[in-house]
C-alpha cells in the first residue's frame, strides 16, 4: 500500500506546533507532529523554564515541562500522530511535499506548518545552561521569571532594546538591576537608552562582560541545590576582573530562530525570522504555514505562540478546503 499523503504536518512541539495540532485534529485533519529530538529538546523554550505563572487558566502555576506534556495529551487525545524525530530535509517542490525524517521514512503532507520556533542565545559560561534549567538564578526571560526575584540584586546582560527592556521590568521587584553591555555604545534605541541611564534602580557596567557565575549550595525542598549568588565582571578595555553579588542573571544577548533547514526557500528577514504574509500565517511558498517564534522576534510569549498555532491551523484548514 502507497504511503498515506497526509493532510497537515507540523514540525516543532512549542506551544505553537501543539495548538496547532489541537486545532487541525479538532477539524478531522489527523496532522502528524514531528516533535524533535537530541539535540532539539521535545517541548521546546518551555521545557527550561520552571514555573508558568503568566499563561491564562493556570492560577496556581505550572511546570514548563509538565504544561507542554498536557498540551502534547492534548492533541493526541484527538488523534495527532507524533513522531519522535528531526526531519532532516523538505522538499518543497514536490506536492504533495515531501519530508525526510532522521530515520530516512519519506512523509507526504499536502500542507505544512512550521512551529519550529527560537533558543535564546547564551553567553556560554559553565553552569549557565545548567542553572537556567534548574530555575537556580540564570533566566533568558525577565516576563517568565522576573517575580521570581523580588527584592534581589540582579544583572543584565546585553545592549539590545530586549536588555533594556528586560533591565527596566526587572526594576518592578529588584533592589537593583545592573546592565552589563560589552561595549559603551547601546544597540538599543536611544529613547530605551535614556530610559535606563535616568532610571535610579539601574546601574550601568559597560565594556564589560560575565566572564563567571559565582554559586553557593542552597536547600530546595529536600535537594541541595547551586545557586547563583554572584558573577564576576570582565573589564573589555583592560581585562581586570571584579565580583558583583547578583540574586539572578538574565540574559538577553538576543535569539536565534530555528530556520536553517527552510534556508532559501522560505522569505527570511536577516536574522532568519520567518516573514509570513499579511496578518495570516501564510508562508512565500502555497501550502506552507508558520507560528510561533520562528516567525515572532517580537513577543515571544508561550500564549502569543499558541494563539499563532491556532492561526496557523485555520489557515491550514482555509487552504486545504480552497484548493479541494
Ligand atoms: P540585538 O539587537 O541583536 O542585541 C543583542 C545585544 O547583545 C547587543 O548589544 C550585543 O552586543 C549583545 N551581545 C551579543 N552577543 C553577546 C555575547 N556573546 N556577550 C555579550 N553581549 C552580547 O538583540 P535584541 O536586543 O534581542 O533585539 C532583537 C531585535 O528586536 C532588535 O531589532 C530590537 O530592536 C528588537 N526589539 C525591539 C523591542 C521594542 O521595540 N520594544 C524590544 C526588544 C527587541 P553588541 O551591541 O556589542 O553587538
Amino acid at each position: 500500500m502507497a504511503d498515506p499523503v497526509h493532510n497537515v504536518i507540523i514540525i516543532g512541539s512549542g506551544p505553537a506546533g501543539w495548538t496547532a495540532a489541537i486545532y487541525s485534529a479538532r477539524a478531522n485533519l489527523a496532522p502528524v507532529v514531528f516533535e524533535g529530538a537530541a539535540p532539539n529538546i521535545p517541548g521546546g523554550q518551555l521545557m527550561w523554564t520552571s514555573d508558568v505563572e503568566n499563561y491564562p487558566g493556570f492560577p496556581e502555576g505550572i511546570k514548563g515541562p509538565e504544561m507542554m506534556e498536557r498540551f502534547k495529551k492534548q492533541a493526541e487525545r484527538f488523534g495527532t500522530t507524533v513522531h519522535a524525530e528531526n526531519v532532516e530535509k523538505i522538499d518543497f517542490t514536490k506536492r504533495p511535499f515531501e519530508l525526510t525524517s532522521e530515520s530516512g521514512q519519506v512523509h507526504r503532507a499536502r500542507t505544512l506548518i512550521i512551529a519550529t520556533g527560537a533558543n535564546a542565545k547564551l553567553i556560554g559560561l559553565p553552569k549557565e545552561k545548567e542553572l537556567m534549567n534548574q530555575g537556580a538564578g540564570v533566566s533568558a526571560c525577565a516576563t517568565c521569571d522576573g517575580a521570581f526575584y523580588k527584592g534581589e540584586e540582579l544583572v543584565v546582560v546585553g545592549g539590545g532594546d530586549s536588555a533594556l527592556e528586560e533591565a527596566l521590568f526587572l526594576t518592578r521587584f529588584a533592589s537593583k538591576v545592573t546592565l552589563v553591555h560589552r561595549r559603551a555604545e547601546f544597540r538599543a534605541s536611544k529613547i530605551m537608552v535614556d530610559r535606563i541611564k535616568a532610571h535610579p534602580k539601574i546601574a550601568l557596567a559597560l565594556d564589560a562582560e560575565v566572564c563567571d557565575i559565582v554559586t553557593e549550595k542552597k536547600q530546595v525542598g529536600p535537594f541541595e541545590k547551586d545557586w547563583l549568588v554572584g558573577v564576576k565582571l570582565k573589564s573589555t578595555k583592560d581585562g581586570s576582573v571584579r565580583p558583583l553579588k547578583a540574586g539572578g542573571l538574565f540574559v538577553a544577548i538576543g535569539h536565534a530562530p530555528n530556520t536553517s533547514l527552510f534556508k532559501g526557500v522560505l522569505d527570511m528577514d536577516d536574522k532568519g525570522y520567518l516573514v509570513t504574509k499579511g496578518k495570516t500565517t501564510r508562508m512565500n511558498v502555497e501550502g506552507v504555514f508558520a507560528c510561533g517564534d520562528a516567525q515572532d522576534s517580537h513577543y515571544r510569549q508561550a500564549v502569543t505562540a499558541a494563539g499563532s498555532g491556532c492561526a496557523a491551523a485555520i489557515d491550514a484548514e482555509r487552504w486545504l478546503a480552497e484548493h479541494g
